[in-house]
């Protein structure tokens, strides 16, 4: 089968040709049929970490039917049609236990990252980490919901988000116009930044109230909060002008909410944050029953990342290099 293959950084990836994997007692076959393109491949692709090991299958977000079932597998068949959660959780550590299997302490792998992914024509995973697709998603929709729209779910919730909120999401790629809408769908109010006049047009379509560059930043959050500040920032770029920022548009108890990241640092002041008693919360991806949350929100209609474009698989370094470019506003889907 063709497969999109991380061989080092700063190359293209190949296109190889490699073995159709066999799923083992308690795994699925599935047939990918659709995948997207995340902006964590370029942190693959551009060196700021490298993957459990070379050559690695990139690509997380992945949708498609049921092929083979192991032995053991009940529940599942041939021709489900299926979204992938990819932390492939060992189901029996104390973070899974507690339904936090991003957080799994065994997993048998992370797509991508310490399995091989999406960017695939078939792809091998645990029975347990299938979430089942509705007829009404087609898989381009589905698969941008396996990182982009469950990370925006799962931002949201750690962060507390509350009807009457003024959030603030500083970067509108995928996971951006995905907090955008679910933001909205709990009862905030909005804020995007982009410096990209493109992306801060999709932001108003998926409910913005204002879509502005960072130098507006601080005078739109003075005038939609009356001077009090942001109570939420969803920091999606992790580079130290955008933290920087967001630290200094967040109002009293305002939560800092930690989702991109770089090499960048970012420095705060305890007096400043102690005296306002303001949080600073992290989040790294989502929980399988967020992806299960995302998938009936997208059924019923309520949370759609913005498709961008759709791609062969052998244009896979076609739309990493739009993506690197910032010429993405939403999320790219490659099908086999
Ligand atoms: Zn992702
Ligand atoms: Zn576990």
């Amino acid at each position: 089968m063709l497969a999109a293959r991380f061989h080092a950084a700063h190359r293209p990836l190949a296109l190889d040709d490699v073995p159709v994997p066999e799923p083992g007692s308690d795994e699925v076959r599935v047939r990918i049929g659709a995948a997207g393109v995340c902006g964590t491949e370029l942190h693959f692709t551009d060196g700021l970490y490298a993957p459990a090991k070379t050559p690695m299958t990139l690509g997380h977000e992945a949708a498609g039917t049921v092929e083979a079932v192991g032995s053991a597998v009940t529940g599942w068949a041939p021709g489900d049609r299926v979204a992938v959660y990819y932390y492939l959780f060992c189901g029996a550590c104390r973070w899974c236990l507690r339904g936090r299997q991003n957080l799994c302490l065994a997993p048998r792998g992370v797509l991508a990252f310490a399995a091989d992914g999406a960017f695939a024509e078939q792809l091998v995973v645990p029975a347990h980490c299938l979430v089942r697709l509705p007829d009404e998603l087609s898989f381009e929709q589905a698969a941008p919901l396996c990182c982009a729209g469950t990370t925006a779910v799962h931002a949201l919730t750690e962060a507390d988000v509350e009807p009457g909120d003024l959030l603030v999401v500083m970067g509108s790629g995928g996971v951006g116009l995905a907090t955008v809408q679910e933001a909205r769908r709990r009862g905030a109010t909005v804020v995007a930044v982009s410096r990209d006049d493109a992306r801060r047009v999709a932001a108003r379509a998926a409910g913005a109230t204002a879509a502005v560059s960072p130098a507006d930043l601080p005078d739109t959050v003075a005038r939609l909060s009356a001077g009090q500040g942001a109570d939420v920032v969803v920091e999606l770029a992790g580079v130290t002008a955008t933290l920087e920022l967001s630290t200094a548009v967040l109002g009293r108890r305002g939560r800092l909410v930690l989702v991109g990241y770089s090499a960048d640092q970012l420095t705060v002041s305890p007096l400043a944050m102690v005296v306002a008693e303001q949080r600073v919360v992290s989040s790294v991806g989502n929980t399988l029953a967020e992806l299960e949350q995302a998938v009936a929100l997208a059924a019923a209609g309520q949370l759609a990342p913005p498709v961008a474009g759709t791609l062969p698989l052998a244009r896979v370094n076609d739309a990493l290099d739009r993506l690197r470019a910032g010429d993405v506003a939403g999320r790219l889907v490659l099908t086999p």
